[in-house]
């Protein structure tokens, strides 16, 4: 399944990511290239918007909620996702690319000494070469998580 998020949800974009959802964002306003777009990729549209129409063809989801943690839960439900412990962090949080892993050898000069010394697996994002471990934000994402997946 994919999504696209209009420019107001820039922060949910990034929370589906971490969940392992490819979640397009669109930032502009042009809701004319924003349905091309969604129509083209095949992907669902998330916004806040209420003027968005509903083309021939295009499946939209409101989101109503302000808050983030609401947004995630309302986004799961209605497109019926149950949030994967496995998936979450196969993908890059900024540009929605999906996580290779990669040598620990290769990084040794990319990532603090402490990090490298205390972590056994490191994923890279092809396209902007960011390098993720387990512990970069793990405490902090389940805790938020906490009570919207099981
Ligand atoms: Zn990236």
């Amino acid at each position: 399944m994919k999504v696209l998020l209009t420019r107001e949800l820039g922060r949910l974009a990034k929370w589906l990511r971490i969940l392992g959802i490819d979640a397009g964002y669109f930032s502009e306003e042009n809701t004319s290239s924003l349905i091309i777009q969604a129509l083209k990729d095949d992907r669902i549209i998330l916004t806040r918007n209420h003027r968005i129409p509903q083309a021939r063809g295009m499946k939209v989801v409101l989101i109503n909620s302000e808050r983030i943690k609401e947004q995630i839960a309302e986004a799961l439900g209605a497109l019926e996702i149950k949030p994967d412990l496995k998936m979450m962090f196969t993908r890059c949080v900024i540009c929605n690319e999906e996580l290779v892993y990669i040598e620990k050898e290769k990084i040794r000069e990319r990532v603090p000494e402490y990090v490298f010394n205390t972590q056994k697996d490191f994923i890279n994002c092809p396209k902007c070469n960011r390098i993720y471990w387990q512990g970069t934000h793990w405490g902090s994402v389940t805790k938020t998580l906490e009570g919207i997946i099981g």
